[in-house]
C-alpha cells in the first residue's frame, strides 16, 4: 500500500496492494479497470480472510466514492443498488417506500454486492441465501465495459455469488415485497438430548427465521432466537423457556447493541438482524467460521460438534445455527441442498483458533461441509472443488470474463485451482 494501511473488519488481516483508488465517477472506475494488471473491489470489508487481497502488484478498489444510488421501482416492486451501498441504507430506502426484502443477515453494515458474492444469509427453513433476491447485476469487466447479466442468462448462476472475481459490480436489481413487521422471541435452554432429527426440523420451522445459540460448554442450546413475521400464523414454542431479559448472543455482551425483543412488534428490518445499524455488531473482538451442510444432516453434525465441544468451547465466543432453503448460484455455500448452517465466533487469536477450526472441518467432513467464504476456513482446494457440482462452469465463466485473469488472487486460484 503506498500511503495507507487497510484492513478487514475484524483487523485480522491487512491488505496488500500498490494502490487503493476510490474513483468518483463509473466513467473513472472503467478506465481505472481498463489500465489496471490486478484489480480487486473492497466491499465493507466484512471478510475474515483473504478474499479481498489485491496483491502487492495489485489495485484495491473502494466504491465508496460513488454515489450511494438506491432506486426503488415501487410499481415493479424492484430496487437498483449501487455496488458500494450497505444494507441498512438500502433496508431504510426500501421501507420508506412501503416495502422489504425478504431477509437479512446477522448485521445491516454489510455492503450488499460483498454479502451476495459471499453467499451470506440469514435464516429460515424457506428463505435462501440474500442473493436470492438479485434479479440484475450490472459489472465492469476486465477490458473495462459494463456488462448487464440478468435473471435467465445462461451466465446468470455465476454472477451473483461470484466471490469477486468476474469484475467489479457496479449495481444490482433486486426484487422486493410489501413491507411486513415481524417480533422477536428469546427463549433459553433447548437441551441437545431431547432433539432428533424431527424435532429440529420442528423447532427451525417453528417462526420465519429462526437461530439457536450455544457456547457449546453443555450439550445444548443457551439461547433460541425466534423472528415471527405478524403476518403469517404463530405457533406456540413449547421447547424452551422464554428468556427473562434481553439477551445478546455471546454471554456477558450488553444486549443494547441487539435489536428489539419480547415479541415488540417492528419494521422487517430492524428485527431480522440480530444487531442494530448504530452499534458494533456481534462482540467486535473475534473471528468467524461457518459450514453450511445438507439440512438433513443436521442432528448427526450436532453430534459431531458436541463430541469435540471440549476443543472448540475453550476459543468460542457463541456458534449459532441456521437454516437456508437451496438456492441456484453456483458457488453459493447452499447451492441445490436445503441447508443446516453451524456458524462459530471465536476469539480474536489466530494461532489459537485455527488448529479449532482444522478440527472441525475434519469433524464435519462427512456431512459434505461447505464453509462460508467469506470466513476463516483451512479446507483444502480439492475437497473444496468436489463440493461444488458446477464448477467448471463457473470456471469457464470467468475464462469468458476475464481470459488474463485480471480480478483474480491467491484465494480465488485456490478454489478454481491452477
Ligand atoms: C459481525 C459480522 C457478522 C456477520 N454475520 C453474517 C451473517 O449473519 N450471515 C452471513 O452469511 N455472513 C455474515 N458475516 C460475513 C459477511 O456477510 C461477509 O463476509 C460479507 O462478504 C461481507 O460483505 P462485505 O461487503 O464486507 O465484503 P468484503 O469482505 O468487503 O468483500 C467480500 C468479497 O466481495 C467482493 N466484493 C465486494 N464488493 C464488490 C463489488 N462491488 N464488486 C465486485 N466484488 C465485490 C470482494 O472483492 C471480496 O471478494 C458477518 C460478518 C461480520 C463481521
Amino acid at each position: 500500500m503506498t500511503d495507507i494501511t487497510v484492513t478487514n473488519w475484524a483487523g485480522n488481516i491487512t491488505y496488500t496492494a500498490k494502490e487503493l483508488l476510490r474513483p468518483h465517477s463509473l466513467t473513472a472506475l472503467r478506465a481505472l479497470v481498463a489500465d489496471s494488471a490486478r484489480v480487486r473491489v473492497l466491499g465493507s470489508g466484512h471478510s475474515f480472510n483473504e478474499i479481498a487481497e489485491p496483491g502487492a502488484e495489485g489495485v484495491l478498489l473502494s466504491l465508496a466514492g460513488l454515489p450511494a444510488e438506491v432506486d426503488v421501482d415501487s410499481a415493479a416492486r424492484t430496487v437498483r443498488v449501487g455496488g458500494g451501498v450497505r444494507y441498512a441504507e438500502l433496508a431504510r430506502a426500501v421501507h420508506g417506500h412501503g416495502l422489504a426484502l425478504p431477509n437479512m443477515a446477522s448485521l445491516p453494515h454489510i455492503s450488499v454486492a460483498g454479502s451476495v458474492a459471499t453467499g451470506t444469509h440469514g435464516s429460515g427453513v424457506g428463505n435462501g441465501p440474500l442473493s436470492s433476491s438479485v434479479r440484475e447485476v450490472e459489472l465492469v469487466t476486465a477490458d473495462g465495459e459494463s456488462v448487464t447479466v440478468a435473471r435467465g442468462d445462461e451466465r446468470f448462476g455465476g454472477v451473483v455469488t461470484s466471490l469477486g472475481a468476474l469484475g467489479v459490480v457496479t449495481a444490482l436489481t433486486l426484487d422486493l415485497e410489501p413491507a411486513y413487521e415481524v417480533e422477536q422471541h428469546v427463549f433459553t435452554e433447548l437441551p441437545l438430548d431431547g432433539l432428533d432429527q424431527t424435532t429440529f426440523e420442528t423447532v427451525t420451522a417453528a417462526a420465519y427465521s429462526v437461530s439457536l445459540f450455544t457456547d457449546w460448554r453443555a450439550p445444548g442450546f443457551r439461547q433460541v432466537w425466534l423472528k415471527r413475521r405478524t403476518d403469517q400464523p404463530l405457533s406456540d414454542f413449547p421447547h424452551a423457556a422464554p428468556a427473562a431479559e434481553k439477551m445478546h448472543p455471546v454471554p456477558g455482551m450488553p444486549a443494547v447493541n441487539c435489536t428489539e425483543q419480547f415479541g415488540v412488534p417492528g419494521p422487517w428490518h430492524e428485527r431480522l438482524p440480530h444487531f442494530r445499524a448504530e452499534f458494533t455488531p456481534s462482540s467486535g473482538a473475534e473471528l468467524q467460521s461457518e459450514y453450511l451442510m445438507p439440512r438433513g444432516h443436521a442432528l448427526d453434525a450436532l453430534r459431531a460438534m458436541d463430541a469435540i465441544r471440549e476443543v472448540v468451547a475453550p476459543v468460542l465466543q457463541t456458534c449459532e445455527i441456521r437454516t437456508v432453503a437451496a438456492d441456484g448460484q453456483w458457488l453459493s455455500p447452499s447451492y441445490g441442498r436445503d441447508t443446516v448452517a453451524a456458524h462459530f465466533t471465536w476469539v480474536e487469536d489466530t494461532a489459537a483458533v485455527e488448529p479449532v477450526v482444522r478440527r472441525l472441518e475434519e469433524a464435519l467432513a462427512p456431512f459434505a461441509a461447505r464453509p462460508h467464504w467469506g470466513k476463516v476456513f483451512t479446507t483444502p482446494a480439492d475437497r473444496l472443488r468436489a463440493l461444488y457440482p458446477r464448477l467448471d462452469d463457473f470456471r469457464a465463466l470467468v475464462n469468458a470474463l476475464d481470459p488474463a485473469g485480471k480480478f483474480s488472487n491467491a484465494f480465488v486460484r485456490g478454489v478454481l485451482g491452477g
